[in-house]
């Protein structure tokens, strides 16, 4: 969950609805999707949206998704059971030597388990240039109290492991249980902007109504207002998200939403405070419903999350290697 709900939103700007813009994802993943259509999702996200509880009908476009083609790469089988907190690559390649050498990612897994406790701190509003919005939030869980918390850390140190194997410099905005609690939004962008970040994700897992499943890529809005400024990184956010959706759907198996984006797995949201304040290209990932039993079971289990950071890794590794 990225934010409490959309009662907390002020009203939305509304984008122009753009006709449908077609890529073509096959051109820009090899193999991976061929013949899925993507189009960008009607932007602003006030009524889209991540994190929501229950809110959203499910709409059409489970049609228009994709199946995952057959004959997942063996790479994805790749050391399932690998501890969260890093093995040593297979290679012997120490970070910084690989064909990420230089490049620097940034990785914020979202909420934080200790923000339960901390509701006064994580409440105190914080500016995100278009408007003002709490620090942070608790995140949602899965019905057996597997908490997104506990999920986004995880999956972001498979990533951090995965991408160091390739030579790249990782930063996490957040590990462990340490801080107590956050950090707020604001501060999630603002290390990926100090970073100087060449990609920047946000991990999360949704908090929507059972039967609600899929996975889908936020990317940042055109916002240029008090402290957010997007415009720079819009079209290579989408670079990245695009790429990240195309990979996470192979590795993972996991369909796009079938309950905001149109089934392209893609949304644009303005409403973001870590997507408005960045300056360097960035995305979130909802990976899954949590509240879904078909999407827990899968993002209960390590082999599915080693799955999904290593379609996480594909896609960011494909962005930074045609930049
Ligand atoms: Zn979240």
């Amino acid at each position: 969950m990225s934010y409490t709900g959309p009662d907390l939103d002020p009203p939305q700007q509304r984008r122009p609805r753009r006709g449908p813009l077609t890529v073509a994802l096959a051109a820009l993943v090899p193999g991976a999707l061929l013949g899925w259509m993507v189009y960008e999702a009607v932007g602003g996200g006030g009524t889209g949206g991540a994190d929501r509880t229950a809110s959203a009908a499910p709409t059409a476009g489970t049609s228009a998704a994709p199946s995952a083609p057959a004959g997942t790469p063996a790479a994805s089988a790749a050391s399932p059971s690998a501890s969260a907190s890093g093995s040593p690559g297979d290679d012997g390649k120490e970070p910084g030597s690989g064909p990420l050498k230089g490049k620097v990612v940034v990785i914020d897994p979202g909420h934080n388990p200790g923000n339960f406790r901390h509701t006064a701190e994580i409440n105190r509003q914080v500016d995100i240039g278009t408007n003002r919005k709490e620090c942070d939030t608790t995140g949602t869980s899965t019905n057996d109290g597997y908490t997104e918390a506990e999920f986004t850390v995880d999956v972001a140190h498979r990533l951090r492991t995965l991408l160091e194997k390739q030579g790249a410099t990782v930063k996490l905005t957040r590990d462990g249980d340490s801080p107590a609690w956050g950090p707020c939004v604001d501060e999630r962008a603002r290390i990926g902007n100090t970073a100087r970040a060449d990609a920047a994700v946000s991990i999360h897992a949704d908090g929507s109504a059972p039967g609600d499943r899929g996975f889908h890529v936020i990317l940042p809005g055109s916002v240029h207002a008090g402290a957010a400024d997007t415009r720079a990184i819009v079209g290579p956010s989408h670079d990245l998200g695009v790429r990240i959706a195309g990979n996470f759907l192979r590795e993972t198996g996991e369909p796009p939403s079938n309950y905001v984006g149109g089934g392209t797995g893609l949304v644009t949201r303005t409403d973001l405070g870590g997507l408005n304040l960045s300056t360097v290209p960035k995305v979130f990932i909802e990976c899954g419903n949590m509240r879904d039993s078909k999407d827990a079971a899968l993002l209960t289990s390590g082999a599915w999350r080693q799955k999904a950071a290593q379609g996480l890794s594909e896609g960011i590794v494909s962005f930074l290697r045609q930049s």
